[in-house]
């Protein structure tokens, strides 16, 4: 997120004073059972907030397995990539389903920069494989740790206004579906399928391969730069025109803001260094402990000392060497994607909301955006769009922040992440994308005994 030297060695003295004042969230939560009474083990997502027993787990090594434990394992059957969705879309007490056997790039078109890529992938993984047939991804979320099917089921995105979320450079797919048995699918074929699937949640059957358009190798500088807060949100529609990628993070009681902006160059070379974002933000945890009840000393403290501290970081490489990050401090996470016009003004009232109610953030705000597409469950569908992700920290307690800030972004019209948290039920999705009830009919046609929906999946499609 941001460098630093040695961001708050001044911010100890002045802090070590305060620290009796209590801070949120110290205890590590409450770990489930490893096992349940029958003996099926636990399984939890990333955060560690989500958790189920699976009664069996399978890991099919061919499509045609796929499609046969479709039709025969005990439902609810969920398909799981690499576990970091922060929605309920994986725990089932019934079949938990991996690709982690079936990965790999399978072929490729070398001048119409194309892969067709086993859906267990992880883009982890994909990036060396794709780059040694001069290929990479256009764009690339975060981190890239997750598979590309789990990615793909979420509308997972990167950033960049000409750059569509993942599922938007998808060509083709095969799927197995509970009624279909393996089916391909692309804008001729099965269309519909096509158009209701790409961002499919993992309801509509098990993606088995993907075929992606892809993009040439370019090198490109990553810029890490602070600035103050306000400064970026006065510039932000003009920053978003001006670069190839580029967010921005904002670091509430603060007033600091961070760019983070990469657009081709010819330059040589010169590599990431190592990454200094989980230093920098325990740092933000102690100045958040020490100072939660005194807002004025912690935006002096940040203003004073933090601010002069941090310094802009740069690096020159591949795009794909460079887009995603290490994440190792674990969080809970609600991000919305609201119409682009509107994210200043939704930021700036998420901001204030913090600022005025929830003295325990002290994660930053992230903010993105991201070009329209047409796949009927994409929360970019048909419009240019500006997310905007709020963090707890793994520890604190995360509803009372996401029940403050859910109302501002359904205010602005704003769209779930689909693998992140949301309290929306199917009438206020239908609300929100004009395609739900064709993505309803086509989901029940492929799966009319509801054997892909777990609990949360009922609420979210209403069956
Ligand atoms: C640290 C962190 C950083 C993140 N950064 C970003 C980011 O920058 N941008 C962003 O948009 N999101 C981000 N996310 C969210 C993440 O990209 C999504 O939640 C993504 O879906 C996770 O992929 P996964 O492989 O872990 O899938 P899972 O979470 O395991 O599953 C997600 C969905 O995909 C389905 N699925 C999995 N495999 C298949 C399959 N073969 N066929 C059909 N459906 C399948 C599952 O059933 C489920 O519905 C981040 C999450 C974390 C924890």
């Amino acid at each position: 997120m941001i460098a630093r030297r040695t961001v708050l060695k001044g911010a100890v003295a002045v802090g070590a004073g305060l620290a009796a004042q209590g801070c949120a969230g110290d205890a590590e939560p409450p770990s489930p059972p490893v096992q349940d009474a029958a003996g099926h083990l636990v399984w939890r997502n990333w955060s560690g907030q989500l958790h189920s027993y699976p009664a069996e787990r399978v890991a099919p090594a061919s499509e045609e397995a796929v499609a046969d434990l479709l039709r025969k394992a005990p439902a609810p059957i969920r398909p799981v990539g690499a576990g970091h969705s922060f929605s309920a879309l994986v725990p089932t007490d019934g079949t938990l389903v991996t690709l982690d056997g079936l990965t790999g790039v399978i072929a490729h078109d070398a001048r119409g920069l194309r892969a067709t890529v086993r859906a267990g992938t992880r883009l982890g993984d994909l990036g060396p494989a794709l780059a040694a047939i001069g290929q990479e991804m256009p764009n690339l979320p975060d981190v890239n740790k997750q598979s590309l099917a789990g990615a793909l089921s979420t509308a997972t995105h990167g950033t960049g206004r000409a750059f569509k979320a993942l599922h938007g450079d998808v060509l083709a797919f095969r799927i197995a579906t509970p009624a279909g048995g393996l089916v391909d699918c692309d804008a001729t074929r099965n269309p519909e399928l096509f158009q209701a699937a790409r961002v499919g949640l993992g309801a509509f059957g098990v993606l088995t391969q993907v075929t992606l358009q892809n993009a040439a190798l370019a090198r490109v500088k990553k810029r890490v730069e602070p600035r103050p807060l306000a400064d970026i949100l006065d510039a932000w529609p003009a920053l978003a025109a001006a670069h190839r990628n580029v967010e921005f993070f904002a670091i509430p009681f603060t007033g600091i803001g961070a760019t983070i902006t990469l657009d081709e160059v010819t330059e040589a070379v010169r590599p990431r260094g190592p990454d200094e974002d989980a230093g920098t933000l325990m740092e933000l945890k102690r100045l958040r402990d020490w100072t939660s009840r005194m807002p004025f000393v912690r935006r002096w403290i940040a203003e004073k000392v933090l601010a002069p501290n941090f310094e802009p970081t740069e690096a020159v490489d591949e795009g794909w060497k460079l887009l995603s990050n290490e994440r190792p401090i674990r969080f809970n996470e609600m991000e919305y994607h609201v119409p682009f016009e509107a994210q200043v003004p939704a930021l700036r009232a998420v901001v204030a909301a913090i600022e005025a109610h929830c003295p325990d953030v002290f994660f930053p705000v992230e903010a993105r955006v991201i070009a329209a597409d047409d796949a009927w469950l994409s929360p970019f569908y048909g419009r240019l769009s500006g997310s905007i992700a709020v963090h707890a920290y793994y520890k604190d307690e995360f509803r009372v922040l996401f029940d403050l800030v859910e109302p501002i972004f359904r205010r602005y019209d704003g769209r779930p992440h689909w693998g992140k948290m949301h309290s929306l039920k199917a009438a206020d999705l239908a609300a929100l994308y004009p395609k739900f009830e064709d993505a309803r009919r086509v989901r029940a046609s492929v799966d009319p005994a509801g054997r892909m929906l777990n609990a949360y999946l009922r609420e979210v499609f209403g069956a």
